[in-house]
């Protein structure tokens, strides 16, 4: 497909993982995995275990700012199972170790000190943020900091949009992390861990640049930043009422993501089901419409998660 591209980037085995008898049954090139010495796939840029955070911007990070500086609507999507590498790709090691000098500081910290070091010193533009999770097929507005409701999106002359969502101007880097800082206090947390709720939202972190050009015209892009739930499958089985529709939901989502990708590779002329869920409706611009998007799909190179690496990279083999 051509408007989506896509990255993989393996981890190192954990400590657990090790500590449980796994081995690695992962290998790479610059442009290929190849999984238990056997089967090979092909994506646009490949990072193996030992690589930084610096070359996932290098490889994407620069090209979607130039994009977006240039007018042009941007997303990066990051799919792959709990604890393969997602957050830490696009946001680093915790919110608290966000500061300037960290080796660990994630693909949109990045992106964004970058941004502010490229923009002129003069009044010619202006960025405003949004971040929203998707939790159940419910939106959750978070950076609203009073209960929340959950919103709607709308559609008007073609153009999708959420009802009363939060939209914050910032003028510098420091304003952008403190607005991420407050998302993320605010993310979705029930009587069970923390982790295991953020496994199971979508959140999507958008910027909102508008310039106004030499010739005194303004120009609007959007860049979006998806920190996807789990691709894990749910244990349907296990799980009863609120679990059961939450399980049902994140894999509704998900499953529909596959089948709007599926379905542009094949032939994006014909009907793409993006309506069938609140993610893909959303995103609608990003996956088929004249933006530039990347898909970051993370996986473990650890044998006891064959089985989920092997569907992260035919998912992401369908996206290229
Ligand atoms: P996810 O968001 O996909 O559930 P995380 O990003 O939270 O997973 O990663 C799980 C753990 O693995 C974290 O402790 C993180 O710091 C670590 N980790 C993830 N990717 C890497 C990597 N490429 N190199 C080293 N550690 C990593
Ligand atoms: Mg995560």
């Amino acid at each position: 497909m051509e408007n989506i591209r896509v990255l993989v980037r393996v981890r190192p085995l954990n400590y657990r993982e090790t500590h449980l008898g796994a081995n690695s049954c992962v290998t790479t090139t610059n442009t290929s995995v190849i999984l238990d010495n056997k089967k090979e796939y092909n994506y646009d840029h490949v990072l193996g275990i030992d690589s930084t955070q610096e070359q996932v911007f290098n490889k994407i990070g620069m090209s979607t700012l130039e994009s977006f500086l240039n007018g042009l609507n941007c997303c990066i999507f990051a799919y792959g199972q709990t604890g393969a590498g997602k957050t830490y790709t696009m946001q680093g090691k915790g919110i608290d170790d966000l500061s300037n000098d960290d080796i660990h500081l994630g693909l949109q910290p990045r992106l964004i000190q970058k941004l502010f070091s490229q923009l002129p010193k003069d009044n010619t533009w202006s960025l405003k943020c949004t971040y929203l999770e998707i939790y159940n097929e419910q939106l959750i507005d978070l950076l609203n900091d009073s209960k929340p409701l959950p919103l709607t999106i709308r559609e008007e002359s073609k153009k999708v949009y959420v009802e009363n969502l939060t939209e914050i101007p910032v003028t510098s880097y420091n304003d952008v992390l403190s607005l991420l800082q407050r998302g993320i206090n605010n993310r979705h947390v029930s009587a069970t861990q923390m982790n295991l709720e953020s496994s199971r939202s979508h959140s999507i972190f958008t910027i909102q640049f508008e310039q106004r050009t030499k010739e005194m015209y303004t120009r609007r892009s959007k860049l979006n930043f998806v920190d996807l739930a789990g691709s894990e499958r749910q244990k349907l089985t296990a799980a009863t009422g609120e679990r059961l529709k939450e399980a049902a939901n994140i894999n509704k989502s998900l499953t529909v993501l596959g089948l709007v990708i599926n379905s542009l590779a094949e032939n994006p002329k014909r009907f793409i089901p993006y309506r069938d869920s609140k993610l893909t409706f959303l995103l609608r611009e990003s996956l088929g419409g004249n933006s530039k998007t990347f898909m970051i799909a993370t996986i473990s190179e650890a044998s006891s998660s064959f089985q989920e690496t092997l569907g992260t990279l035919k998912f992401a083999s369908r996206a290229k």
